[in-house]
């Protein structure tokens, strides 16, 4: 699969945009959107990514990279504020070789909490939508 290939408009995550899936959603302007993850590697795993469709880093609009990179630190932020972990990992993946699943540009902002083990990339378990929506809540407080 190439990095630059065609953009599928059936990925979950353009479905989410088109509200065709639920998802616990923290923030929403022009540009982006930010929702939890459904399978966390840490408790409150939040997810950034553009409105405007791209597969990963190498064919996204570099305006909208702007936008997206913003809203990340922006997300990130809150996500501190809201929940106090000891670290946060932010990370994107470009690629099927490199652990990219969903095909639509994403950052990862995963806090870390020094006592709890993180899961690895893609091997977090589903989540309760009801406790997503209670997380999204309070990062969205928090912005
Ligand atoms: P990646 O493997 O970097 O492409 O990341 C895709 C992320 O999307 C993974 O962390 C998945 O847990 C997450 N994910 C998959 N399906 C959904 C969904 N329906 N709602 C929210 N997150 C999802």
């Amino acid at each position: 699969m190439s990095l630059t290939g065609k953009y599928d408009q059936q990925n979950i995550f353009a479905k989410i945009l088109r509200d065709e899936i639920p998802a616990a959603k923290v923030y929403e302007d022009d540009h982006i959107l930010s929702f939890m993850d459904a399978f966390p590697q840490s408790p409150c795993h939040t997810l950034v990514i553009p409105k405007q469709p791209s597969r990963n880093l190498f064919d996204t609009d570099p305006q909208q990279l702007l936008a997206v990179m913003t809203g990340v630190q922006k997300i990130a932020h809150a996500v501190e504020k809201a929940f106090s972990p000891d670290g946060i990992i932010i990370t994107q993946f470009n690629g099927e070789a490199a652990g990219q699943t969903v095909f639509h540009l994403h950052f990862h902002i995963i806090p870390k909490f020094s006592e709890l083990t993180m899961q690895r990339h893609g091997r977090g378990q589903i989540a309760d939508m009801q406790v997503l929506r209670k997380q999204a809540e309070k990062i969205s407080a928090a912005l």
